[in-house]
């Protein structure tokens, strides 16, 4: 058995990008920019005012100031600012010309006459400068970026409402299982409901990636050869849970064989998941992860992810935590590295969870994360740092 880290590096090894094409930037969630985004503009594109005020020449602060124009938002000053002059301005308008300071509304008073005073003695610019976010031909957003919510007003901000992204894979899932019914049925006295697919798709669905169901096929080499054959027809990655231990229903190494799809690995020493199996032919990638509900989603986060985001352009870069034990954690066996589903209290401290292992898929529901348990070690003292990811 391979060590974990040679698992991900077999697999990653094997990505390539599918290519690219354009979507509209609403559409771009999850997806990783195949080209810079530039600024058509200067930003601000021209000296604007922050306050509600009055925009005049700092040097006129002491005196009463006679108000020649008023500027709303979204309009354009017709007249420059002599001595003793001053605009009324809004947020967002543009500073006439001859005024370096918009001093605020609440610090003035208007005389009889009409005219304003300041009544303080200081005030700031409170004028945003043109081109102090941003100069026309910037680069606003990387290529290689992966777009989230916090990226789409830059791409509004700039008009690139259509952007060149890398194509996404589009990824099968199997389940696999004599005993296993789908959510909407009540299981007989032998049967459990599948719940891996589900996990799966909702997973994916995350990553905005396409995803097609095959459905549950049954243990015999037959119906799980055909529902392969079904994916890799429909599917660039393909997911498939259960079947993969060296039990006697297991079929899948074989029926891989059988489709030339040639197997660079199969178990890995980590828990859980060590019956993780993984092939490749010129166009498809196939991963077989064990039945167990918390060993497909370890193995869905930690080794399938970074394929797809590799495929996707983008080197997988999910940070892992620097946090402090809240208690000693103690294991039997240490032959691999394991992931332990743990909670982080507001203190930032780790701390362990009612978990029954790899069958206990309810417990990542209250889970805020993973820590790493490297291979080799048994034990964990109070205070002493781990790696956490986050779920
Ligand atoms: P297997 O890897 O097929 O030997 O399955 C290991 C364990 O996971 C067994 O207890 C299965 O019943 C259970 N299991 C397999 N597939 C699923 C699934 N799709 N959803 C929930 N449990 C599953
Ligand atoms: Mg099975």
């Amino acid at each position: 058995m391979i060590s974990f880290e040679e698992a991900i590096s077999r697999v990653t090894q094997t990505a390539r990008v599918l290519g690219t094409e354009s979507v509209d930037f609403q559409q771009s969630l999850g997806r990783v920019l195949a080209q810079d985004i530039r600024s058509d503009m200067d930003m601000p594109p021209f000296d604007k005012s922050t306050m509600d005020g009055y925009a005049c020449k700092s040097e006129d602060l002491p005196n009463h100031l006679e108000i020649i124009e008023i500027i709303p938002a979204g309009h354009f000053p017709k007249k420059e600012i002599g001595k003793n002059q001053c605009a009324k301005i809004m947020t967002g308008a543009p500073v006439p010309l001859g005024a370096d300071t918009v001093i605020m509304v609440e610090h003035t008073e208007i005389l009889s006459d009409g005219k304003i005073r300041f009544t303080k003695e200081k005030s700031k610019p409170n004028i945003s400068k043109r081109a102090e976010d941003v100069h026309f031909g910037d680069i606003v957003l990387a290529k290689g970026t992966r777009i989230s919510a916090k990226h789409i007003p830059v791409f509004a901000g700039v008009g690139a409402t259509k952007i060149e992204v890398f194509k996404r894979p589009t990824v099968a899932v199997i389940s696999t299982g004599d005993e296993l019914v789908e959510p909407n049925i009540q299981p007989n006295n032998s049967q459990i409901r599948n719940t891996n697919a589900y996990q799966l798709l909702a997973a994916l669905a995350e990553l905005n990636i396409e995803t097609n169901y095959i459905g549950i096929a049954k243990d015999t080499k037959q119906c799980t050869s055909d529902f392969i054959l079904k994916a890799l027809q429909s599917a660039d990655i393909i997911l498939l849970s259960g079947a993969v231990s060296k039990g006697d229903y297991d079929f899948v190494p074989e029926v891989l064989k059988d489709f030339g799809i040639e197997i660079l690995f199969h178990g890995i020493q980590v828990k859980p998941g060590q019956h993780t199996i993984f092939g490749t032919s010129d166009k498809k990638w196939f991963f077989g992860v064990p039945g167990n509900p918390v060993s497909a989603f370890v193995q869905f986060e930690f080794l399938i992810k970074p394929l797809i985001f590799k495929i996707m352009g983008r080197n997988y870069d999910e940070k892992y935590l620097r946090l402090p034990l809240g208690e000693d954690f103690v294991r039997r066996e240490a032959s691999r590295k394991s992931f332990e589903p743990i909670i982080i209290n507001s203190e930032g401290y780790v701390h362990r969870i009612p978990y029954n292992g790899s069958a206990h898929i309810n417990a990542l529901s209250y889970a805020d994360g993973f820590m790493v348990f490297e291979k080799g070690i048994t034990q964990l003292s109070k205070n002493q740092l781990v790696d956490v990811r986050q779920i």
